[in-house]
């Protein structure tokens, strides 16, 4: 058996020396366990981040020890309820050829319905990734004009084309190459773009003149930068994942924890008060119950005369205020 170890934290990209190749004898499978001889194991972006020391949600790889993530193989031993030699599985110990897999964290998949590869990619994780970002999160609806970059790769070239089968009016997508633009073109996007060309705002601005209304970042930075110039009002971002820094030393521009919004799944949306004028009512009769019942205060600060107004905002923008800025004529 071989199987790749984490032989040192990578500073930056990883290089060759991050690495180790490892023989070991093939492991004997226990009661409940399988012994897998992988076919295909996947290699993800997230990968990049497990090799970091650092908390995040999920666990740091070990050093000295095999890296893990999504395979499949064929079981060859082991004894566990629902699984008999020759069964195709989907698990969770890749990076190596043989892999023993307790039963209950192993998938069996069909080889009938598609290439048994096809579970790491587009019947796996990343199709899910696409279809949920692109569906669930983002909330595409039939009509709208939907942004996704690294749109050449597994997740983006997922997401284009269900945008299309799901009713987008335009699909447009990013890539860093000549001949994915055209491969983007071949399955169907509205329009592409090579994001070395040009500034991708202004790409952006040429592939969807009117704007868009969903973008699902992969890339993060300029990408980002870009396709929140380029949405219209109460367009959604998916943040899927942001490539761009993954191997950053240097952290980015504030807010530097920025991809922090994707593990915590956190929702951060943008409001104007006036949008929300049917809460006028209930909240006039709430916060003047409150003031009555003293359990609100409010503290007001006021500068007299008109010829006072504009010192009063300047004031204003260096904090010389407590609670409500004012000016009594
Ligand atoms: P891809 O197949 O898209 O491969 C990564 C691609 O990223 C490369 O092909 C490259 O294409 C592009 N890329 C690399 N660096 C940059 C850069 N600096 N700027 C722009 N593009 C860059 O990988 P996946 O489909 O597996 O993953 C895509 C994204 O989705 C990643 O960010 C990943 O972390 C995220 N992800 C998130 C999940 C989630 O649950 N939130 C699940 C799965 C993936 P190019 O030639 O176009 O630059």
């Amino acid at each position: 058996n071989r199987e790749i170890h984490l032989a040192s934290r990578p500073q930056g990209w990883p290089t060759a020396e991050n690495f180790r190749l490892v023989e070991t004898e093939v492991p004997k499978a226990g009661p409940g366990q399988l012994l897998v001889r992988n076919r295909y194991m996947s290699v993800d972006p997230y990968m990049r981040g497990r090799m970091n020391d650092a908390k995040s949600y999920v666990a740091p790889y070990a050093l000295d020890a095999p890296l893990d993530g999504g395979a499949v193989g064929e079981v060859v031993a082991g004894e566990a309820d629902g699984f008999a030699p020759g069964d195709t599985v989907l698990h969770g110990l890749g990076w190596r050829e043989y892999a023993l897999v307790d039963a209950h964290s192993a998938r069996k998949v069909d080889p009938d319905l598609a290439p048994v590869s096809a579970y790491l990619g587009v019947l796996g994780m990343v199709g899910l990734t696409a279809y949920a970002g692109l569906l669930e999160v983002a909330g595409m609806r039939p009509g709208e004009t939907v942004f996704v970059s690294a749109a050449a790769g597994a997740v983006g070239s997922l997401v284009g084309q269900i945008a299309k089968l799901r009713g987008a009016a335009r699909v447009v997508g990013s890539a860093g190459s000549a001949a994915k633009v055209e491969r983007l073109t071949a399955l169907g996007f509205d329009a592409a773009f090579d994001y070395h060309d040009r500034p991708i705002r202004e790409s952006l601005k040429v592939a969807a003149p009117q704007g868009i209304d969903v973008y699902f970042d992969n890339v993060g930075g300029d990408h980002l930068e870009a396709a929140i110039s380029a949405l219209r009002p109460h367009g959604r971002v998916a943040l899927c994942g942001m490539i761009a820094q993954y191997n950053d030393e240097v952290p980015p521009a504030a807010p530097r924890n920025l991809a922090q919004v994707i593990g915590k799944r956190l929702t951060v949306r943008g409001f104007l008060a006036g949008d929300h004028q049917g809460l006028r009512d209930q909240f006039v009769q709430e916060m003047a119950g409150w003031l009555r019942e003293g359990r609100v205060s409010y503290d007001e600060t006021v500068v007299d005369g008109v010829e006072n107004a504009p010192s009063a905002f300047l004031g204003l923008l260096r904090g010389d205020n407590l609670g409500k800025m004012l000016v009594r004529l």
